[in-house]
């Protein structure tokens, strides 16, 4: 694999020919809105393939990938532990719509792992699992109200694609065409970090508020960490009124800790919504929580659910492959003193530069952030303060130099196990240059 492109213009031809072909057939030529590169402007490549910590174009340009499939790869792409475990799986048929051992493995593995589950339904998705642990915990506490945290992301569904309404603890507004007002107003958002704003909701709303949904580690504004007592405000806010505390751990399930975040903080939710990491790269999600909730789930108990790929031996057999992995050769330490060096070599290039009042780095374990504003960055208000402009012009600068980071601000960078030191030191050299030619300073 070549490290750096020789001449950034030549070869573009195949993702160009591929992404007008693409746009005449597929939305913005992609699967996934952000992948189009639309808020950094340009046009994306096309994958040809990726192993490790390297992800190669149509054009045979080989990138150190930090966008990582946006969190799933732990162990950077296709461990060979993983593809060992897939090659098995895929010979036994790919679907059956009948349970498998490999379900009951990967659930009891689940429960073991995450602290405050003791059952897990498995779907296809992180949308599913949060669609679905909003529909339980209504049904659980028979009332309709949501609260989330402006600037989380938990999927696409309706509940969730809701913006802050004019102040705060207020009623949401639809956040895309085709959601109905109707069903944006049952959502509350307010900021992250605020605990008061949650308790300001409750007295808003009393006996409304079915449940507050949050990433606990909030990792789609960019990375924004939970202050100190935060997370236990929460809990203990929910429980005086009598709602459910959802943590959605797409991201930060298996990724922070072996328990995710809740074993981090040891904050214990009444709902877990997993995914990313838990399919090592395959479509899957999952729910879960205390037996006694879990149980409302059909067909132990009323509440509807279903799905035709849920639990499908693939995505079953990658995750049992991830977790396994995890518990015989925990990475943490590893993905720590990676992502600590990383941040450290890159505080490092921005000392040296003089641009500490410029841009802000945050990280926890193996997210991590380069923020184009001053910070601290607390909630999204504070994210939505970075310079975007620079920000794609930084995004531009690394990619032409082989290095690949996610095609907006508000995007995490995912460290994996496969990331070198010697990887690691060229992201942040290139990193200097790049924030030189970001601030015209070059
Ligand atoms: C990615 C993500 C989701 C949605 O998962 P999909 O598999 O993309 O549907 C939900 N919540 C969080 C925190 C995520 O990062």
């Amino acid at each position: 694999m070549r490290k750096r492109p020789r001449n950034p213009e030549r070869g573009i031809k195949n993702s160009a020919r591929l992404f007008a072909r693409a746009q005449r057939v597929m939305p913005g030529g992609v699967s996934s809105p952000v992948r189009s590169f639309a808020s950094v402007g340009g046009e994306p490549f096309f994958v040809a393939g990726a192993r490790g910590s390297r992800i190669r174009d149509a054009d045979r340009r080989s990138y150190i990938d930090y966008v990582m499939s946006y969190g799933p790869h732990l162990f950077g792409h296709l461990p060979a532990f993983l593809r060992r475990a897939l090659d098995r799986a895929v010979r036994k048929g790919t679907s059956y719509g009948a349970p498998t051992e490999l379900e009951v493995r990967l659930a009891e593995r689940v429960a073991r792992m995450v602290p405050s589950v003791e059952m897990v339904r498995f779907v296809s998705s992180g949308t599913e699992a949060t669609m679905a642990a909003a529909r339980l915990a209504r049904a659980a506490t028979r009332r309709k109200r949501l609260v989330k945290v402006e600037g989380g992301y938990h999927g696409h569904a309706d509940s969730f694609l809701v913006s802050a309404g004019s102040g705060v603890a207020t009623l949401g507004i639809a956040g895309s065409p085709g959601v109905p007002e109707e069903v944006a107003a049952l959502t509350t958002v307010v900021p992250y970090n605020d605990p008061d704003s949650v308790e300001r909701a409750f007295q808003r709303f009393p006996d409304e508020i079915a449940a507050i949904v949050l990433e606990p580690v909030a990792a789609n504004m960019g990375v924004v960490l939970p202050a100190e007592g935060y997370l236990r405000a929460l809990r203990e806010l929910t429980r005086r009124h009598g709602a459910l505390l959802v943590f959605d751990e797409v991201i930060t399930g298996f990724r922070l800790a072996p328990g995710g975040a809740q074993e981090l903080f040891g904050v214990s939710p009444d709902l877990t919504t997993l995914g990313k990491v838990l399919g090592g790269g395959l479509p899957i999600g999952a729910y879960g929580g205390a037996r006694e909730l879990m149980q409302r789930m059909a067909p132990s108990g009323p509440v509807y659910q279903a799905g035709t790929l849920s639990g499908n031996p693939l995505a079953v057999s990658a995750g049992l492959a991830m977790l396994g992995e995890i518990g015989g050769r925990p990475p943490y330490a590893e993905l720590e003193s990676k992502s600590n060096l990383l941040e450290t070599l890159l505080a490092a290039e921005i000392a040296r530069l003089g641009m500490a009042a410029r841009v802000t780095l945050t990280r926890v374990g193996s997210l991590l952030t380069l923020f184009f504003s001053p910070g601290p960055i607390r909630d999204f208000a504070e994210a939505k303060r970075s310079d975007t402009r620079r920000y794609a012009a930084f995004f531009h600068a690394m990619r032409e130099r082989g290095i690949f980071l996610p095609p907006a601000q508000f995007e995490a960078w995912f460290v994996s196990t496969a990331h070198t030191e010697a990887e690691l030191r060229r992201t942040a050299r290139v990193a200097g240059e790049s924030l030189e030619i970001a601030f015209g300073t070059s």
